[in-house]
């Protein structure tokens, strides 16, 4: 279980609050909400582990509220228990489909509520564990594939909504097969180890993500990033996998590993115009593209880095006819 795990109790009767609220005290931290927007916040404001929710309360009830904290993706997999009044199985079957996990009727008897609290906390510790677990490369530690497309995809939808920028880098070490073929593989597996902490200290910002993308690939999503910042931090990150210095005795390129770098941007602000001065990608252009758009140009990048000569970087935009040689010389 978590030191103190959070609990949202949601009713509009004082009553209610208060009995409830000192019972659930002793299972976590409580926070308390009398309507349904107020509940929304706070959930929005810190994801609880847990939601004790009241059906009926004016303008917003509990069903409307369920609906809503399960399409939030932060909340969907927050547990939910339905206090129930009168008409029990049919407000109990309504909230079945809308994805509660159990029902307490009122008036609501403090050991009974205790008892089922803890069980559905109980689960959703473990079934946290397990999720955390199946998006988590066990080698590096870091995020995996899984993880990768949902935040991909998240951060994709997050750039278009708020017409900000946003920058994918795909780094591939540089000749592996060789390197496990002359260490061996345990040999490789230290290395993709060092390789994975040494791209995460080359990012800065908290918001940058940086996962295993497989084999001895790895993504970065740089949300809110321009062109010039991509090629920043693609720069960054190829000269710092060669500043670890770790040897590699047959490289093609180099006596330590290095690593090569396909950058793509996605910028609606620096879309191409045409010679009358007007923009000429107009906003279904921009709808046309997609998250696996800036994947397979960061791979085409990735590509093209591999073919010059390979530790160094490559970027290119999204649009099609934009120039791919936009790098930088070898990192030295
Ligand atoms: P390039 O410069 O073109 O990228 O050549 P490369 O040899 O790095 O690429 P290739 O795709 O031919 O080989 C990748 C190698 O990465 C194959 C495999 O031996 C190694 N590899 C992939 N995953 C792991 C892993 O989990 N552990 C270890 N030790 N090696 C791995
Ligand atoms: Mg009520
Ligand atoms: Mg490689
Ligand atoms: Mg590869």
């Amino acid at each position: 279980m978590p030191d103190r795990p959070n609990i949202l109790l949601v009713d509009d009767d004082p009553n209610v609050i208060a009995l409830l609220g000192r019972t659930l005290s002793e299972l976590g931290s409580v926070r308390f909400a009398t309507n349904g927007l107020e509940a929304l916040r706070l959930a929005r404001e810190f994801p609880p582990d847990l939601v004790l929710l009241d059906v009926e309360m004016p303008e917003m009830d509990g069903f409307e509220l369920c609906s809503a904290l399960k399409g939030e993706p932060n909340l969907g997999t927050v547990p939910v228990i339905f206090l129930t009044c009168h008409d029990a199985a049919q407000q109990e079957a309504t909230g079945l489909a809308l994805g509660a996990v159990d029902f307490i009727s009122k008036p609501p008897n403090p050991p009974l509520v205790t008892a089922r609290v803890r069980t559905h906390l109980r689960l959703k510790h473990v079934q946290d564990d397990l999720r955390q677990e199946a998006a988590t490369d066990p080698l590096t530690g870091l995020p995996n594939r899984r993880h990768f497309d949902e935040r991909l995809r998240h951060e994709w939808l997050r750039a278009l909504r708020a017409g900000s920028p946003i920058s994918l880098l795909m780094v591939d070490i540089d000749h592996f097969k060789e390197f496990n073929d002359h260490y061996g593989h345990q040999a490789g597996d230290r290395c993709l180890r060092q390789v994975a902490e040494g791209l995460r200290e080359a990012v800065k910002r908290s918001c940058d993500q940086v996962i295993r993308f497989g084999g001895e690939e790895f993504a970065i999503i740089l949300p809110d990033t321009d062109g010039s910042g991509a090629r920043k931090v693609a720069s960054n990150v190829v000269k710092a996998i060669r500043a670890l210095k770790l040897p590699h005795g047959t490289s093609e390129v180099d006596t330590f590993v290095t690593v090569s770098c396909g950058a793509a941007t996605w910028d609606e602000k620096s879309a191409q115009w045409d010679e009358s001065g007007s923009q000429r990608r107009d906003r279904n252009h921009r709808l046309s593209f997609s998250a696996s758009d800036l994947l397979s140009a960061s791979d085409q990048a990735l590509y093209r880095a591999k073919a010059l000569g390979r530790n160094r970087l490559q970027w290119r935009t999204l649009d099609e006819d934009s120039p791919v040689d936009q790098g930088s010389p070898p990192a030295t």
